[in-house]
């Protein structure tokens, strides 16, 4: 497990990779596993027709068996956590191929009508880590502000999901004390688990990737939900309530530690080439800001590369990013693939991805 892990900030990205249970549609037609895991950090592959296994090592492999409360607990996103509170920025991205668990593994299984919330057994590491903050700094005693936000990058057009009246294409701007923002996005503060659950199946509901619209679509987007974590310092006595931030744009920017989930398009016809450091994607089709991200990443873990030089700006979800990239935040990234050896070819798209990514 990543929790008491010493994973040090020198690395820029912690690696988790979680293999989902075989679905029906693949048992129905008698598809095989190529994935074992042996141990708690090392995956086999075995290619279908023989040939020699190949072996991918991670901060953790979590198998089919694993829970959504394993892949918490191994993920050390409470970690995440209190960096986030000591004002760091962080993120958890979750990466592979449409169908291969991403969205399950962040939020659970799609809602199962309007307004009806995950089952706690099957909530995600969002839920999960709502749930920890909150508990967190009730604790803590100090007053500290919440603020989320929910937005959708799709076709390099930031929407955001908890917009007032429908959803318009958002700006993303930059300046010295913000970094990038996206203009006029709405945050939304909340006290309650409840409220953010509200805002969590709202969001959901108004992505491009909700059950009722194209798989097309939904493989295309990304899901970026933050969460802002504000400490106020100076209160040596109980005086009035500090004032309120209005949603959106018009008030203070959201200072201090933020949190970021992210549920990535899918990444078929990615394909990972080059040695360690060279992180390089070949794709036709696949969205800018994929490609930057993995392009961003690549020069991230180059030594002889100045941080100044990482183009960040190349796509929306790089700019979105770049502070828990390419700052001092720490960013955890969780490949999902399918254990189904007619995902192979995918499947070892992703694995290799992933640990060069490491
Ligand atoms: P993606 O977001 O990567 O396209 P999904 O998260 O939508 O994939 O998962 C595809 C399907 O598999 C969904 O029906 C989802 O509920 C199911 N699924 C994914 N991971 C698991 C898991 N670990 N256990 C049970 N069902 C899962
Ligand atoms: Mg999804």
């Amino acid at each position: 497990s990543l929790e008491q892990g010493p994973e040090g900030p020198e690395t820029p990205i912690q690696v988790v990779l979680r293999v989902r249970p075989m679905s029906a549609a693949e048992l129905r037609r008698g598809e095989q596993s190529a994935l074992h895991c042996s141990g708690t950090r090392t995956l086999q592959v075995s290619p279908p027709g023989g040939g020699p296994d190949v072996a991918f090592r991670f901060g953790a492999v979590l198998d089919g068996a694993r829970t959504q409360e394993d892949v918490f607990r191994a993920c050390g996103v409470r970690r995440l956590g209190e960096l986030a509170l000591r004002g760091f920025s962080c993120t958890v991205f979750t990466f592979g191929q449409t169908g291969s668990g991403k969205t399950y593994t962040l939020t659970g299984p799609p809602p199962q009508g309007e307004g009806v919330p995950v089952p706690p057994n099957l909530a995600g590491i969002m839920q999960r880590t709502f749930t920890w903050l909150l508990d967190r700094v009730q604790h803590l005693g100090a007053p500290v502000t919440l603020r989320a936000s929910y937005l959708e990058i799709y076709n390099e057009q930031v929407r955001d999901l908890l917009s007032v009246g429908s959803p318009r294409p958002l700006p993303v701007r930059w300046n010295k004390t913000r970094g990038f923002y996206v203009e006029q996005l709405r945050v939304v503060e909340f006290g309650s688990l409840g409220a953010l659950m509200e805002l969590l199946q709202m969001g959901l509901s108004r992505r491009r990737s909700s059950a009722h619209t194209l798989n097309q679509a939904s493989s295309r987007s990304h899901a970026l939900l933050t969460l802002y974590v504000s400490r106020q310092t100076s209160l040596s006595s109980p005086g009035p309530p500090a004032p309120q931030i209005p949603p959106g744009d018009s008030g203070e920017p959201p200072v201090g530690g933020k949190l970021c989930f992210v549920d990535l398009a899918g990444s078929e016809k990615v394909a990972a080439t080059g040695s360690r450091g060279e992180l390089m994607l070949e794709a036709n089709s696949i969205n800018r800001s994929l490609l930057a991200l993995g392009h961003c990443i690549s020069l991230l873990l180059d030594p002889q590369r100045k941080q100044s030089h990482i183009p960040f700006r190349d796509s929306k979800l790089t700019k979105l990013l770049a502070d828990s990239l390419g700052g001092r935040g720490v960013t955890l990234m969780v490949a999902c693939v399918s254990p189904s050896a007619q995902c192979l070819p995918e499947t070892l798209s992703t694995l290799r991805y992933a640990s060069r990514a490491q």
